[in-house]
């Protein structure tokens, strides 16, 4: 008698309690991308690191309109000027130049004419008027971004102008993805009987490696009891997490459980009330985490997105990221599974304010197209009868 199902909930926590994040390393600001911080960054000196001009004009003492004022020389970004400016005259200035020592404004060079060498100030100048001060940015010895940040294009813009070249950030993990099945053929292998393309394989190494792990080329294991496992023995000691497809179900050509005990894998869970992805059995051994996904291809991809990619985000010392919206209305009925929660793949529309979920397609777990332009997962709760059109659904990302 098999364990009772347990919830998406529930496995998501144990697999979360699993997963503690992967030791860090130093990376140069160039491999750093979509890596997350594994310490706080401060600031090395202030940002920017002196005053300069906002604007392209002139440096000069604040005071009326009307002045008429010398140009004694220019500061250009990245070459300050060396004259102190006095009473009556003006120093040239760039966007970015540093601000002559004496000066204590910018007039744009908008409100100058120049004549002669000279220019004539069009306008009230006030102390600070365009200029941004040292520091304006982030402080000397401030944190600029916490352990946890997820180095996009503004975490990194952020660390260079702090000052700093190497982060400290989690180690990537290594995936490895074993596909059992003596019916799977390599892409363009020409079909014997009964055989058909292995499409979990590429589905779940580019999906890994949109997770920021390392997905070292999936490998496919025969239906045989020794060949599973010596596939397995192989990833467990070469990954951080091992995902194999197929070959978790009740069938008698099922020998990955058998093998895994037989590897002391340890399990947490087998079987989850959701459609599809009921036979997801998660397990580890040590810090190897092991998830056996069900073979169907859509399976594998719905129970990749709800249990490892919150996994490799933790392991990474992150969370999976959130969708934007979190609820839709469900654009048609669906019928309702009576013991499992669905996670059906929709398409996401927004109708006069309304965020409407339309299922994408028919829903079988070996409809590979019901993933083409699918934008989330929405969830249709255990139930008898249908869930009915104008129903508010729970949504969740579904990764491409
Ligand atoms: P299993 O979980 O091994 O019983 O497989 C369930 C279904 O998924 C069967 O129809 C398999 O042929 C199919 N299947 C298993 N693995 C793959 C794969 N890697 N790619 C495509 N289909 C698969
Ligand atoms: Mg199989």
């Amino acid at each position: 008698m098999p364990a009772p199902l347990i919830t998406i909930a529930e496995a998501r926590q144990r697999v979360l309690s699993a997963a503690a994040p992967l030791g860090t390393e130093q990376v140069a600001i160039d491999d750093a991308r979509d890596r997350v911080l594994a310490a706080d960054l401060t600031a090395a000196g202030d940002v920017p690191p002196f005053p300069c001009s906002a604007m392209d004009g002139y440096a000069i003492l604040p005071g009326d309109a009307e002045r008429t004022l010398t140009v004694v020389g220019e500061s250009r970004a990245g070459t300050p000027s060396s004259l102190v400016l006095g009473e009556g005259s003006a120093i040239r200035i760039s966007t970015g130049g540093a601000i002559p020592d004496g000066a204590t404004a910018v007039i744009p060079q908008e409100d100058v004419e120049t004549r002669d060498g000279t220019i004539i100030t069009r306008a009230v100048v006030n102390a600070g008027d365009h200029i941004r001060g040292a520091g304006e940015d982030m402080r000397s010895g401030e944190t600029v971004l916490r352990v946890g940040a997820k180095l996009g294009a503004a975490e990194l813009g952020a660390a260079v102008a702090a000052g700093v070249a190497e982060l400290t950030v989690y180690r990537r993990p290594r995936v490895q993805v074993l596909c059992t099945g003596d019916e799977l053929r390599a892409p363009g292998e020409p079909l014997g009987p009964g055989e058909i393309h292995n499409s979990n394989a590429p589905m779940l190494d580019a999906l890994a490696e949109a997770e920021g792990a390392i997905a070292g080329t999936a490998r496919r294991l025969r239906d045989d009891p020794a060949a599973t496992e010596a596939g397995l023995a192989a990833a467990l000691d070469s990954a951080d997490v091992v995902i194999v497809t197929g070959g978790v179900s009740v069938g008698p050509h099922d020998h990955v459980k058998p093998a895994l005990a037989a590897l002391g894998v340890e399990e947490v869970f087998w079987r989850v009330a959701l459609q599809p992805g009921k036979p997801t059995w998660f397990g580890r051994r040590g810090a190897v985490l092991v998830f056996g996904l069900p073979g169907n291809p859509v399976s594998a991809v719905v129970t990749f997105s709800l249990f490892v990619r919150p996994a490799l985000a933790a392991l990474q010392g992150r969370n999976a990221e959130p969708m934007l919206e979190t609820e839709a209305v469900l654009a048609t009925a669906v019928r309702r599974n009576p013991d499992r929660e669905q996670a059906v793949r929709v398409r996401l529309e927004r109708r006069n304010g309304t965020l409407l979920a339309t299922p994408n397609g028919p829903q079988g777990s070996h409809i590979v197209t019901s993933l083409l332009g699918a934008d989330a997962l929405a969830f249709v709760p255990a139930g008898e009868g249908e869930l009915e059109a104008g129903a508010a659904v729970a949504l969740e990302r579904l990764p491409r």
